[in-house]
């Protein structure tokens, strides 16, 4: 029998004597025996647990539950699992179980900004559309780890179709983000049809999908999916690799094939404490993701989110490595690095600071090296004062329609035409003493 490795031809004999590499190789296998308990998880990878720490475990999988498919758990370096980052990511820490006083059960408000089930609608132009309550692999670190395993089931057409209704009659929408759960835990025929409900709506112009099936089982990018998906252009698609060693030549193969069928790849990377926060680690990441076609895309703070305390880093951490990468490698290998606002307020970016001043006719930037430079402004520049009638403007857009006239938050600020003077938070205690006089 040929397996990969002697582990995941350990692991696959330990779950089924008779079990054959196509076994091992097709999905629906795989997450048939996903692994849901911790002896069946001490049994695969031969590593025995004191009985003190098996309870604590199993106190927390009562909350948060477990789910590692044998792929993954195929990754796990038995003889130093402790600070294994594949361990790490799938198996219960006792930790989950401390919730700080910061720690928020749905940090981002995505249930708040939710106008139909199944749809968050936060940015003007642009929706996330949860598609499936399902994953191959419960991630330890999950934003929604409030809903993990609570509902395993996948949304009903009439589910699904509440929420491209919505996205048909609200004609701003031009980007909708499929996720879940994993989207790619929906068969083949059903992401399907979704997808082909999607492209017959007008306004929306790109569909994306986020899964991390290309880490935690790269099987299930089959031919028949591929050729599936490449009907649906333009599509784009963001994994979720933490670390280097999560790039194996399975997953390398389920990349390769959604590149070639033209499908532009990212990758949204959640900065974990013990797992990937050093800019070593985090280098050979980036490097490793754009030798397979993969474009970094996001570096995430973890959120706030109940239980993840044990995996959060200062910000300080995040800047440090994205200061070890910018000008250090490629432009393109460098992700942004972005907090997901606390109550809603989406992603905010935040980077090491390269502009140190300004005076009216230059700025002082600093590079990677520390060398520090003026730039010299144009002693000349002629705005062209913006009202927003681009037919009668000596810049040519000529683009039909050209009928954005509203301006949302700092833009409003900058513009020409609105008189905004500043954008004050309502119900401020400052506002209400002025309100009393
Ligand atoms: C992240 C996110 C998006 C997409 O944001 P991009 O910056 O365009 O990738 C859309 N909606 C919600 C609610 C999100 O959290």
């Amino acid at each position: 029998m040929q397996i990969y490795n002697k582990n995941q031809k350990l692991i696959a004999e330990n779950i089924n004597p008779d079990v054959s590499i196509s076994n091992w190789k097709s999905w629906g296998w795989q997450i048939k025996h996903s692994i849901k308990d911790i002896a069946t998880f001490e049994n695969l990878l031969n590593i025995e647990f004191d009985q003190n720490l098996r309870k604590q475990f199993d106190e927390t999988i009562k909350k948060f539950p477990i789910s590692i498919t044998p792929y993954y758990l195929s990754l796990i370096d038995p003889d130093d699992y402790e600070n294994d980052p594949i361990f790490k990511q799938s198996f219960p820490s006792p930790s989950e179980l401390i919730i700080n006083k910061s720690e928020i059960n749905d940090p981002l408000s995505e249930d708040e900004d939710s106008p139909v089930p199944g749809i968050t609608h936060r940015y003007p132009d642009r929706v996330l559309f949860h598609i499936s309550n399902v994953c191959s692999m419960y991630c330890r670190h999950c934003t929604r780890k409030r809903k993990v395993g609570d509902k395993d089931s996948i949304p009903d057409k009439n589910e699904i179709l509440m929420g491209t209704e919505y996205i048909q009659n609200t004609p701003s929408v031009r980007d909708v983000l499929l996720s879940g759960g994993d989207p790619l835990m929906l068969p083949d025929e059903y992401l399907d049809w979704i997808l082909t409900e999607l492209n017959a709506i007008p306004h929306v112009e790109i569909v994306r999908i986020g899964t991390r099936m290309p880490v935690v089982l790269p099987y299930r990018i089959t031919d028949e999916l591929v050729e599936m998906l490449k009907k649906h252009h333009p599509l784009w698609i963001n994994t979720h690799f933490n670390h280097p060693r999560e790039i194996t030549n399975s997953s390398s193969e389920a990349l390769r094939k959604l590149a070639d069928a033209g499908i532009p790849l990212g990758n949204q990377t959640v900065l974990l404490s013990g797992v990937n926060d050093c800019p070593r680690i985090m280098k050979k990441l980036v490097h490793k993701l754009v030798q397979n076609r993969v474009r970094p895309y996001y570096l995430y703070q973890c959120d706030l989110s109940e239980g993840l305390s044990h995996f959060r880093t200062p910000v300080g951490k995040g800047i440090e490595i994205i200061e070890s990468l910018i000008g250090h490698t490629s432009g393109f290998a460098v992700p942004t690095y972005v907090i997901d606002a606390p109550g809603g307020g989406g992603k905010i970016p935040v980077m090491p600071n390269y502009l140190i001043s300004w005076s009216t006719n230059k700025v002082i930037l600093r590079n990677y090296e520390g060398v520090i430079t003026a730039y010299k402004e144009p002693d000349e520049y002629k705005p062209i004062f913006c009202d927003r009638d681009c037919d009668n403007c000596k810049l040519q857009l000529k683009l039909e329609p050209a009928d954005e006239y509203k301006f949302i938050g700092i833009e409003k600020l900058l513009s020409d035409f609105d008189q905004t003077e500043s954008l004050v938070p309502e119900n401020t205690e400052r506002m209400g003493r002025r309100e009393d006089e």
